[in-house]
């Protein structure tokens, strides 16, 4: 996270980057790999996929996972690699960056699990994955059976964090699941529900009707998180057979109240949402008509919008002004993104030279929202 010595900021971003392991389709389409890890102290050095500490727009320390990318335009001669590491445009510097021998775990340690311990204490936080379809996201987030991803692994943390402090306390782990597809919502964990609205009270925003569960454990949620899954709006495009045009959000909700007091007030409400963001690729690109057309251009919008918010919240401040408004996205997450408020962004690309504008493009907002 982006900790400043002595307190720290208001809003805190942390921005990561993962290049997921290159393919064998990619391989079997001649694609060569352009994702490369740039050594500053050692011009000369250069290889594939991510990198070591370099000079950026930020001040470095010395963790080692703080990292600077180059992405090398195919087109280009690959004779000008190391002139391109010193071309201000195509580095790219993240808080962390991660590469195909990085684990779940790792990926999980260095982004997310920094959260947990103020979620308990009743803040809130966010956890984004970014990137186009096929990129790595859901891998990230929801991962598999055997390499479960960042949902699970924190929910698992709640559990452990709140045993380890409920002396006194009684806790609560819950968690709800939606999906947002066209600017609609609908229940992944009850699609038999329809559309809900999203409505805004003293309590901050709800989405009336919205199924909460409590979760217990780590297994039964991976259950869930999967079944989950299956229901969320998938379908074929020209450039993927299915490429995910929902923002699939997943809410956990911890609450706490004294035990001693015996009272049922809640003391502490914390909440971390874990978003698995619709493929970023561009409508333009996938060269969709009609529907396509028009899901495109929502799904810009909440990424649009979601990126202005962050810009506007690490720009100027917890006192900026922040248009939520902008998409359905963003309004859901108003009471997450401002204020004393956690934000991780990891964002996703294949070292692949066949996904080289999408990789730009993702490089190129994760940048922005830095
Ligand atoms: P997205 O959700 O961004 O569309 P996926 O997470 O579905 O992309 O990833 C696309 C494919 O690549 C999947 O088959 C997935 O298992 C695989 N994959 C993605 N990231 C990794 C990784 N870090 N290690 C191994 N396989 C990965
Ligand atoms: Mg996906």
């Amino acid at each position: 996270a982006m900790k400043t010595e002595g307190g720290g900021q208001d809003h805190q971003l942390t921005v990561a980057l993962r290049v997921r392991p290159v393919s064998d389709a990619e391989l079997e389409q001649g694609a060569t790999l352009i994702a490369h890890r740039v050594d500053n102290n050692n011009p000369h050095f250069i290889e594939s996929i991510c990198s070591t500490t370099g000079p950026g727009k930020r001040k470095l320390d010395n963790d080692p996972y703080r990292k600077m990318v180059v992405l090398m335009d195919p087109q280009e001669d690959p004779d000008d690699i190391l002139r391109a590491n010193r071309s201000r445009e195509k580095q790219y510097v993240f808080d962390y960056s991660f590469d195909g021998r990085s684990s779940q775990e790792e990926v999980y340690a260095h982004t997310t699990r920094p959260l947990i311990e103020s979620v308990i204490e009743g803040f809130n936080a966010t956890v984004f994955a970014y990137g186009a379809t096929g990129a790595g996201k859901t891998y990230t987030m929801l991962g598999t059976d055997h390499e479960p991803g960042v949902m699970a692994r924190s929910l698992n943390d709640l559990f452990e964090g709140m045993y380890r402090t409920s002396e006194n306390m009684v806790y609560q782990v819950s968690m709800s699941y939606l999906e947002i597809y066209n600017e609609m919502i609908r229940d992944l964990l009850s699609p038999e529900s329809g559309y809900l609205e999203l409505r805004e009270d003293t309590k901050g925003v709800q989405v009336a009707g919205l199924s909460e569960v409590n979760a217990k454990s780590t297994k039964e949620v991976m259950e869930l998180l999967q079944q989950g899954n299956k229901q969320r709006t998938q379908e074929p495009t020209k450039a993927n057979k299915t490429s995910s045009r929902s923002h699939a959000v997943l809410q956990v909700t911890v609450k706490q109240r004294s035990r001693v007091r015996n009272t049922t007030q809640e003391v502490r409400v914390g909440k971390l949402y874990m978003i698995d963001l619709a493929g970023s690729e561009r409508a333009a690109q996938t060269q969709n008509r009609g529907k396509r057309m028009k899901e495109g251009a929502h799904i810009n919008r909440s990424l649009l919008a979601l990126g202005n918010c962050i810009n506007a919240l690490c720009e100027k401040g917890p006192k900026a002004y922040v248009n939520y408004r902008d998409s359905k996205l963003t309004r859901l997450l108003k009471d997450a993104l401002g204020g004393n408020c956690k934000t991780v962004m990891i964002a996703h690309i294949s070292p692949a030279s066949t996904s080289f504008d999408e990789s730009r493009n993702t490089l190129l907002y994760a940048d922005r929202a830095k």
